[in-house]
């Protein structure tokens, strides 16, 4: 497994393709492919932390006044994946098109942070109620702030003897017409903190409705790290104790068997190695 830092710059495309021919021999072979120069959008450029090449692009962003974005990134060869016994599952997000929270449609939460204009940590109370015409098709996703299972998902779980999730609540549409069934997941299982060693930026613009209890939106800008004793009692489904990244949710991490029934079954999500810290 190798980690790295990298780079991310958005300036006008001479100046990208300037530092790109600059750097690009420094870019180690993992990434020259994936990291090739496109000419489109954002210029990610994976550099050892303190190399030549790195400070020469800081220096660059310096000098024509660009805001780099800089997170570290990691790559694991097949049978390193392979033999990983966790990983961060990242599932559609939204569900349904409209990007709205179910609360929109009378869907009732009880609980979570006091402030009214934050509510984390809320629990859904009975069923959760969407317009069935937004749904989209995918056999598990989220929609603010629960994560949701298709009734095929949710029978191979069974099937299999997956541990760690059960399910609270059916969705249903808000007008009671029918719709194909999802079941809303409950993860009981939150692991520790992650390790101090995995990169948890705190958002440079503070929202100010945030202000008064302090649930500020948090970057998750690494891969996701444990210390192997944390880990310990670990089900095949688990939520991280940080709520992460603008939608402020829990982090999924799921076992390696989670992540192989996905596969054999074709139900798409990504699945990002976990680091275990010996
Ligand atoms: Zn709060």
């Amino acid at each position: 497994m190798k980690r790295i830092t990298r780079i991310f710059i958005i300036a006008d495309d001479a100046l990208r393709r300037e530092i790109y021919n600059h750097v690009k021999k420094d870019i180690p072979k993992e990434w020259q492919k994936e990291y090739e120069y496109s000419g489109t959008g954002a210029l990610g450029l994976p550099l050892e932390e303190d190399s030549k090449s790195y400070h020469y692009v800081m220096d660059m962003a310096k000098k024509y006044d660009f805001h780099p974005g800089v997170d570290q990134i990691v790559h694991y060869t097949k049978s390193e994946i392979e033999k990983t016994d966790y990983f961060k599952m990242d599932i559609a997000t939204p569900l349904e098109l409209e990007g709205t929270e179910a609360s929109v449609y009378g869907t009732k939460y009880e609980g979570g942070c006091p402030n009214p204009k934050c509510h984390l940590g809320k629990k859904l109370v009975g069923d959760v109620f969407v317009d069935r015409k937004y749904m989209k098709k995918w056999d598990i996703g989220t929609l603010f702030p629960d994560n949701y299972m298709s009734e095929k998902l949710r029978e191979l779980i069974h099937s299999e003897d997956i541990t760690g999730v059960s399910f609270i609540g059916e969705v249903k549409d808000f007008k009671g017409r029918e719709m194909p069934t999802y079941y809303v997941m409950d993860i009981e299982h939150i692991l520790p903190p992650m390790a101090g060693s995995t990169w948890l930026i705190n958002d440079p613009y503070p929202n100010p409705a945030y202000n008064n209890c302090g649930h500020q939106v948090i970057y998750l800008r690494s891969d996701v790290q444990y210390e192997k004793e944390k880990l310990i009692g670990a089900k095949d489904f688990n939520l991280s104790s940080e709520y992460i990244d603008n939608n402020r949710m829990q982090a999924l991490i799921v076992s390696n068997r989670v992540r192989k029934l996905f596969k054999q079954h074709k139900i798409w999500a990504r699945f990002s190695p976990i680091a275990v810290l010996e």
